[in-house]
C-alpha cells in the first residue's frame, strides 16, 4: 500500500513525509483493518511533522481524522463489521483502568492510544485502529465532508462544553481556521451571538459570510463583553487577549496541544474575578458521539480543499501558511 511516512521530524516547508509502498498490516486482537476513505488534515499532524511534539516512534504515518470502510476484522472482533463505514480519530486507545480512566476521564488516560502519533494514522491507503474507538458514520455524506468533523470537529465541540457554553452566550472564537468553521455551526443552533477574531482577510469574510455577528483581527477584543471564549490559534498573545474579553466569571478553554508560550500576565486585570483559563486534551468517545450525532441533525457540512495522498506534504504546507478556508482533506 501506499503511504506517508515521517522518518526525521523537520519544517513543514522541507516536505517531511515520504510516500513509501509498505505491505498491507494485519489486524491483531481487538483490531480492524480499515481501507482509508479520507483522512482530514489537523494543526496536531503539523506539530508532529515539524517535531513542536517530541517524536514517539522511529517512523510514523501521521493522519487522525479517518473516515474509512472495515476491510477485515481481528481475533474477538464481529465479521459482521466488515463493509461498515466508520471514523476514527485522535484517541485511539486507553488502558481503561488508570484513575482517570476510572472517573469516567478517558480524555486523560495515563497510557493513551493516539493515531497518527503513538500508532500509525490515515495518510495511507489502509490502517489499523482498535474496534473499540471506531466511531459509527452516517452514509450519506461523502468522506470528504465527514472527515473534518472526527477531529477538529468532536475537539471543537468539546472545547464548547470545557468553555461551559450555555444557549444565548456571548462566545468568542480566536483563530477561524478548521475547527472553529464548525463550532461556529454549533453555536448558532444554540443561539450563541458569535465573536470573532482572526488573521487572515479570507478568514475573516469566511467568520461573517458564516453568521459572525462581529470579526476583528487575531488578538482584537470584541466590543462586548463575552461570556466565553475558545482560543484556536497556538499562540500565547492570543490566549491573553481572549482573557482580556471575558466578563466576570468568564471561561477561556485554549483548543490547542502546542502553544508558543504565555506571556506574563496581569493576574489583577485578566483573571481576578472568577476567570477562568482552561486547556482542552484529547477528547471522549462520548464526545464524538454526542458530536457526530448532532452534525448529522444541524446538517454541518465543513468547507474542504483535498488533496491526493501523494500530496500530502502541499496539504500540511498550505494549513501552516493559512492558505485553506476550512479543512483541508487528503484522499488516497
Ligand atoms: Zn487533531
Ligand atoms: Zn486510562
Amino acid at each position: 500500500m501506499r503511504a506517508a511516512v515521517l522518518h526525521q521530524p523537520a519544517p513543514i516547508a522541507s516536505r517531511p513525509l515520504a510516500m513509501e509502498d509498505l505491505p498491507v498490516p494485519g489486524p491483531g486482537a481487538g483490531e480492524v483493518l480499515l481501507k482509508v476513505e479520507a483522512c482530514g488534515v489537523c494543526r496536531t499532524d503539523l506539530h508532529i511533522t515539524a517535531g513542536e511534539l517530541p517524536s514517539l516512534r522511529d517512523s510514523v504515518t501521521p493522519g487522525h481524522q479517518i473516515v474509512a470502510r472495515v476491510e477485515k476484522s481481528g481475533q474477538g472482533v464481529e465479521s459482521s463489521r466488515i463493509g461498515g463505514r466508520v471514523g476514527v480519530s485522535w484517541l485511539g486507545g486507553v488502558d481503561g483502568t488508570c484513575p482517570l480512566c476510572r472517573k469516567g476521564r478517558e480524555n486523560l488516560c495515563d497510557h493513551p492510544t493516539f493515531t497518527g502519533y503513538s500508532v500509525n494514522g490515515g495518510y495511507a491507503e489502509y490502517a489499523v485502529a482498535r474496534a473499540d474507538f471506531l466511531i459509527p458514520l452516517p452514509s450519506d455524506p461523502s468522506a470528504t465532508d465527514l472527515a473534518p468533523l472526527l477531529c477538529a470537529g468532536i475537539i471543537g465541540f468539546r472545547s464548547l462544553r470545557v468553555a461551559e457554553v450555555q444557549p444565548g452566550d456571548r462566545v468568542g472564537l480566536f483563530g477561524f481556521g478548521a475547527s472553529a468553521h464548525l463550532a461556529i455551526d454549533v453555536l448558532k443552533s444554540w443561539n450563541c451571538e458569535v465573536y470573532v477574531s482572526t488573521r487572515g482577510e479570507s478568514h475573516q469574510q469566511l467568520a461573517r459570510s458564516m453568521g459572525a455577528k462581529w470579526v476583528g483581527g487575531a488578538t482584537d477584543r470584541p466590543p462586548v463583553p463575552l461570556d466565553c471564549a475558545v482560543t484556536f490559534a497556538p499562540s500565547g498573545d492570543v490566549v491573553l487577549a481572549a482573557l482580556a474579553s471575558l466578563r466576570k466569571g468568564g471561561i477561556v478553554a485554549i483548543n490547542a496541544i502546542h502553544l508558543d508560550r504565555i506571556p506574563q500576565f496581569d493576574y489583577d486585570r485578566l483573571l481576578w474575578g472568577e476567570r477562568q483559563l482552561r486547556s482542552v486534551a484529547n477528547m471522549t468517545r462520548e464526545d464524538a458521539r454526542d458530536f457526530v450525532a448532532l452534525a448529522a441533525k444541524i446538517g454541518i457540512r465543513p468547507r474542504t480543499t483535498v488533496f491526493r495522498l501523494d500530496q500530502v506534504n502541499e496539504a500540511l504546507l498550505a494549513v501552516a501558511e493559512d492558505r485553506i478556508d476550512g479543512a483541508a482533506v487528503v484522499v488516497p
